[in-house]
């Protein structure tokens, strides 16, 4: 038997860090297995379907490593109607399900309590199709279900506490629950791999495999993603969006590390391990099942560790989308022929072991490329005090009349006007990176002056002495 796994999202909003990792999760396994990935867009919640999500979840997948062509489909479930709507009728022909046409209210006003589920009023009252007729799947009155899942063991319903659900509404169109059962099917699909939240549903979908005759796929629920206050990712509150991840200039192989480690480690002391070592070591069945915490302060971590991993023309490349500005990351602050890849590859590995985000880099750079710094005016408050305006008018004299404009001369310089005066190098040099980038933080100050440049050092220098008359 092959085994076929599907990955099925809705295209109702921003791909969320949870779906990847489910598509992750299903993609190591199809590939252990020697299986098939099957690509499938839940599209039939007509109001809510945006095209524009679809190519987001194609584009977020490509980005992770799940590349277009690389897998079966992307199938539609909007494609699949037909069998939905057959397999509804099936169901009906054989006594499996019934037509009703109860309100809600209607059954309170029967049961006289709290709604508690469907009382089966219609169940043999052989109420034929028609308008505004739903149509319910007849459980069974005894016995259990039970499911088998690699990550939860078998856990077993009893059939008697699941009410008789609607598979078709009223106006005859069949719903998710269905539809997902009969794609899965005639997907030929072995082994779903999906979010923990859709396990209340398992056991309906289960006996709906039962009754159109075909043997269940084996069930695999991987724990939901909560965060630090244990609350289930949401996207009203929480960072969701894989995308926003990326503008922010995560790697896709640190987010893709990082999101396997939800619920599941690799051998030894390790969690950031090459992709290789976690397709061959990932076990389905050793994801622990209780909730795994999204902690983003872990992941930027990961990521400075794979930013500083890179070879250094790697990084520079990476970083080109934010020194442009390009897709939906926002254009740098400098104009694109002010840009200079020279100096930016001159100070790019000075950046590369400070940044943890590849967004970061433009608040770094961007002195070099500005004709005037972006000044932090609290920075400036904070650094330009009594003694600045003196300081500054000693280091522009000793700068000035530097044989050799570099690094080490520059530093000695500084200290040796910084001695006169009794105070350490880090006292000295605040107002001169705060005069030269505008900020009290950034790359080791004596090697971004190199790379500035004497001229455009000193020119910014006097004017923020100017500043300070
Ligand atoms: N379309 C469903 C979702 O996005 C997935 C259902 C499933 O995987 O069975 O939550």
């Amino acid at each position: 038997m092959t085994v076929r796994v599907r990955f099925a999202p809705s295209p109702t909003g921003m791909f969320h860090v949870g779906g990847a990792r489910s598509a992750l999760q299903n993609w190591i396994y199809a590939k252990q297995q020697g299986g098939v990935f099957v690509l499938r867009i839940e599209d039939t919640d007509a109001a809510r379907n945006k095209p524009e999500w679809t190519e987001g979840i194609l584009s977020a997948l490509d980005w992770i490593g799940i590349s277009r062509g690389s897998y079966e489909g992307p199938y539609f479930q909007s494609e699949n109607a037909g069998e939905h709507r057959a397999a509804a009728a099936r169901l009906y022909e054989s006594g499996r399900a019934y037509y009703c046409d109860c309100t809600r209210e209607d059954v309170q006003a029967r049961t006289g309590s709290q709604y508690q589920g469907y009382d089966g009023y219609h169940r043999d009252r052989n109420l034929g199709p028609g308008v505004g007729h739903a149509l319910r799947f007849r459980t069974p009155d005894e016995g259990t279900t039970v499911v088998v899942d690699l990550i939860r063991g078998e856990p077993t319903f009893e059939n008697r506490l699941i009410e008789d659900f609607v598979i078709a509404r009223g106006d005859g169109s069949p719903v998710f629950l269905l539809a997902n059962v009969v794609d899965d099917m005639t997907m030929g699909i072995t082994h779903v791999v999906r979010a923990e939240e859709h396990l209340p549903n398992t056991p309906k979908q289960q006996l709906l495999w039962d009754a159109l005759g075909v043997k269940p796929p084996v069930w695999a629920h991987v724990p939901v993603v909560v965060n630090e206050k244990r609350q289930k990712l949401s996207k009203r509150r929480d960072k969701v969006a894989l995308e926003a991840y990326r503008e922010e200039g995560y790697l896709p192989g640190a987010m893709r590390n990082y999101l396997m480690l939800l619920g599941w480690a690799p051998s030894g002391d390790r969690e950031i391990v090459p992709w290789s070592v976690i397709e061959d070591e990932f076990r389905l069945e050793e994801v622990n099942p209780s909730p795994a915490f999204f902690d983003e302060k872990k992941l930027r971590a990961f990521n400075g560790d794979y930013i500083r991993a890179l070879p250094v023309d790697e990084f520079v490349d990476a970083c080109q989308p934010w020194l442009t500005g390009t897709g939906t990351i926002a254009p740098p602050p400098w104009q694109p022929e002010e840009f200079d890849a020279e100096a930016f590859a001159a100070v790019a590995p000075l950046a590369q072991t400070r940044i943890t985000v590849l967004s970061e880099i433009v608040p770094n750079v961007d002195f070099l490329f500005l004709a005037s710094p972006l000044i932090d005016e609290a920075a400036w408050a904070k650094t330009m005090k009594d003694g600045s305006a003196e300081l500054l008018d000693s280091a522009i004299a000793a700068f000035d009349a530097l044989e050799s404009w570099d690094a080490d001369s520059l530093k000695s310089t500084l200290e040796a006007v910084g001695a006169e005066r009794g105070l350490k190098l880090g006292k000295t040099q605040a107002p001169v990176r705060v005069a030269v980038t505008g900020r009290t933080v950034g790359l080791p100050l004596f090697e971004s002056l190199e790379v500035l440049g004497r001229e455009r050092t000193l020119t910014r220098m006097r004017a923020a002495r100017l500043r300070l008359v």
